[in-house]
């Protein structure tokens, strides 16, 4: 960016016109693969709402607003500390994974589907268990979709919790997981 006394101007240093196309930027990132996104295989089943698949999506390369998050780009905010458990950094995996709530709620729904717990240690460890889990491709994509919106409930109840000062119990977030999935699939 340019900025000077006459009007300011923005210059796209991938253009050689200066002109930023969505895709000259594609081309960069397909060039320059962050090792994340090449580990994980994020499905994008169209049975799950797209505003879910884009929040795995960030949720999985540690891209989503967490006071750690925030904090380390340089918002102001009163502590990086869990203020739930007070029990480590609020980082996108605490939040999803290893917060004593979304352990037990995780727990639930994975006996609901009868499979055993595992030790998840990060968002990461979900997303793959669920996209090679099974022999059956059907199955698989409706397991998929209980998991991201496993990962998705969890987020907007710590949102809940966090700006509207409202709570809700095990039990509820795994019926709200439940019946959402049921909603998915028959819609
Ligand atoms: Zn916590």
């Amino acid at each position: 960016m340019h900025i000077s006394d006459g009007p300011d101007q923005v210059i796209c240093p991938l253009a050689a016109d200066g002109r930023y196309k969505v895709c000259l930027l594609r081309r960069k990132i397909d060039k320059n693969p962050i090792p994340n996104l090449l580990q994980l295989k994020v499905i994008w089943s169209k049975l799950i709402p797209i505003k879910v698949r884009t929040f795995i999506w960030r949720a999985a390369q540690g891209r989503i607003p967490s006071d750690l998050a925030l904090a380390s780009r340089g918002v102001n905010i009163d502590s990086s500390y869990c203020g739930s458990c007070i029990n480590g950094l609020e980082c996108v995996n605490h939040i999803l994974i290893r917060f004593p709530f979304a352990t037990l709620v995780r727990f639930k729904i994975l006996r609901w589907c009868n499979i055993q717990d595992f030790n998840a240690q990060n968002v990461g460890d979900i997303i793959e268990f669920a996209v090679t889990w099974g022999r059956y491709p059907k199955k698989r994509t409706r397991f998929v979709a209980i998991c991201y919106e496993l990962l998705w409930i969890l987020w907007k109840i710590r949102n809940e919790r966090l700006f509207q000062e409202r709570s809700c119990t095990i039990a509820r977030a795994v019926e709200n997981i439940k019946s959402m999935v049921y909603v998915w699939v028959k819609c």
